[in-house]
């Protein structure tokens, strides 16, 4: 598989070129077609595997195949991530395959003040990658509102499910809408992300490297 044959939209593959991304990884050549398709994906990949473009080339294809207006406080596509230096980074990486489009992203985390991530968010966003603890926060005190998201992603799923994230996880959940699409990534599958896999997708295809 090359990049081209994933047809991805015009703007991201100028991107990957520039990037010098010649050849999809594994997990990529086997997760992109998926989520092109709009499938939900279960994803058993390791940091390094190039996880993060899997799910972010798809879901910035979306954005760009289906442009729409943003809602005040919103977003389309939400990753959620462990810890603040993996929400930076992956933040990081949507905004260097976005290059060449037009994208609205924020990142939040706990930590730091609050001001300037509510001021992200206050017109809305096409991408939020957050943690979640500081996200509940913030939506608690009215500042997001995801009734409108599109795509949910969960990376590194393991790690939030040790760090004992499950209950947050589970109350976002609840706030989103059920006709979305969602990819959960993990490094290992014990019973606990089986179970969370369970309760979150829909027919998932799945996808290991
Ligand atoms: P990740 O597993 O998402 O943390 O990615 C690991 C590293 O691989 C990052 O530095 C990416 O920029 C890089 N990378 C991801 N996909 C590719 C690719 N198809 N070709 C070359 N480098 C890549």
């Amino acid at each position: 598989t090359s990049f081209a044959d994933l047809q991805l939209a015009m703007p991201i593959q100028r991107a990957l070129t520039e990037e010098g991304y010649t050849t999809p990884t594994p997990i990529q050549a086997g997760a992109i077609p998926y989520l092109l398709q709009g499938r939900d994906l279960l994803g058993l990949a390791q940091t390094g595997t190039g996880k993060t473009a899997a799910f972010a080339l798809p879901a910035l294809h979306r954005l760009l195949t289906h442009p729409r207006p943003l809602t005040p406080k919103s977003a389309r596509v939400l990753v959620l991530a462990p810890t603040r230096e993996l929400a930076a980074q992956i933040d990081d990486s949507f905004k260097s395959y976005a290059r060449h489009m037009k994208l609205r992203h924020a990142v939040i985390f706990g930590g730091v003040g609050q001001g300037r991530q509510v001021e992200a968010m206050r017109r809305g966003v096409d991408v939020l990658t957050a943690a979640p603890g500081r996200l509940l926060d913030l939506i608690g005190q009215g500042h997001i509102d995801l009734h409108d998201l599109e795509v949910l992603v969960l990376d590194e799923a393991d790690r939030m499910l040790d760090m004992g994230f499950v209950r947050d996880i589970k109350r976002i959940v609840a706030l989103l809408p059920k006709n979305r699409q969602t990819v959960l990534f993990s490094a290992t599958m014990p019973k606990a992300i089986e179970e969370l896999a369970h309760s979150l997708l829909h027919d998932p295809a799945k996808v290991e490297v």
